[in-house]
């Protein structure tokens, strides 16, 4: 008899449990009836925000939210909690937003939660160092009198392209991918074309409406780019110069355009030495360059420094790179094509 008893409570301990995590599981579903997008950073957001256009039964969340540096983000609780109820979670990693890591090890149990790392459905380049920055850590390669021997050895081409592979080997050891990988139209592109079929494999009832919003904001883009080559096409020089960091690798290269900078992309620093600012001048004067640029969310004084310097009516001027948006171009609706568009009168004035 005590056995039969023992058996029948063991019986409801294993049943009992067995509810109590089949529960646990359930309160892990969705509070809500639509649809939950995260998108890390601001091009994503935009993009998703255009495909979604006016579907109610989608919420997307802009993770990094407007203002802010993708560099210096952290997630917080609430933002952790955001991602574990997403549908779609979209991201692109690297250095830039390492804390990716750490989030998608806690969704490795969310199975409901579709991870797309974008940068995966792009071509990517790497990290460069921009000439005129001083690279961080190491020796100097790029300045002052090294860099003028170098040009005075120009001539000699061989000796120039073994320059470059030694320079390429030597970041390649370094390794890292550029993740400011949204600055060309054709990454851009890409992304769209990926974020759009992601939101079909959400959401496979709104397809038809997804594929239509992603073909007309291509359009768009290629809109802008039509504008932006027209420009490029009738350059009289070639070279822009930062007085700020440089983080449009991928347009320059799309564009083949070159840069001088005062840091390199993912640089924190803000005070460039004597040293570049002087390096930076002179470029600017022997480029004959009306302008120096400085991006997005900074205002702008090292840039005016330098073109203060130049003299001969050079201006500093706004470029944006996109890497994310003001506040006030937030609430004012501004789209990844609108801000590339503020960038063709701001090319003509530095190229032509
Ligand atoms: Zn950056």
């Amino acid at each position: 008899m005590k056995k039969i008893i023992l058996i029948i409570l063991a019986a409801l301990i294993v049943v009992g449990a067995g509810f109590l995590i089949f529960n646990t599981g359930d309160n892990k579903k969705k509070d809500t009836s639509k649809k939950q997008v995260v998108a890390s950073n601001f091009a994503s957001y935009d993009f998703l925000r255009a495909i979604i256009g006016d579907n109610k039964d989608v919420e997307l969340t802009f993770l990094l939210g407007p203002g802010k540096d993708a560099h210096s983000f952290d997630p917080t609780a609430k933002d952790l909690t955001t991602i574990q109820n997403a549908d779609l979670f979209v991201y692109i990693g690297g250095e830039m937003e390492k804390w990716s890591d750490k989030v998608l090890e806690s969704l490795k149990e969310e199975k409901d939660v579709k991870t797309i790392c974008i940068a995966d459905y792009v071509d990517t380049i790497e990290e460069k160092e921009v000439d005129g920055a001083e690279e961080e850590e190491e020796h100097e390669h790029h300045h002052g009198e090294d860099g003028e021997e170098h040009h005075e050895e120009g001539e000699d081409h061989d000796h120039d392209h073994e320059d470059g592979e030694e320079e390429h080997h030597h970041e390649h050891e370094e390794g890292a991918f550029d993740e400011h990988i949204w600055t060309s139209p054709e990454n851009a592109i890409k992304m769209v074309n990926k974020l759009e079929q992601s939101m079909e494999e959400i959401d496979e009832a709104n397809k038809e409406k997804y594929k239509e919003n992603a073909k007309n904001y291509i359009a768009k883009i290629q809109d802008v780019d039509k504008k932006i080559k027209e420009i490029v096409n009738k350059k009289v020089r070639n070279r822009l110069i930062f007085g700020d960091k440089m983080p449009m690798q991928y347009f320059l290269e799309y564009y083949k355009l070159e840069a001088s900078a005062a840091f390199n992309g993912c640089s924190s620093e803000t005070e460039p030495s004597a040293k570049t600012i002087a390096y930076l001048e002179n470029k600017a004067k022997e480029e004959k360059t009306p302008v120096i640029l400085y991006i997005e969310l900074n205002n702008g004084r090292v840039a005016k420094t330098i073109a203060d310097e130049v003299g001969n009516g050079c201006k500093a001027m706004q470029i944006q790179s996109l890497h994310n948006v003001s506040l006030d171009d937030f609430n004012n609706g501004e789209t990844w094509v609108s801000l590339m568009e503020r960038n063709i009168s701001v090319l003509r004035s530095a190229l032509l």
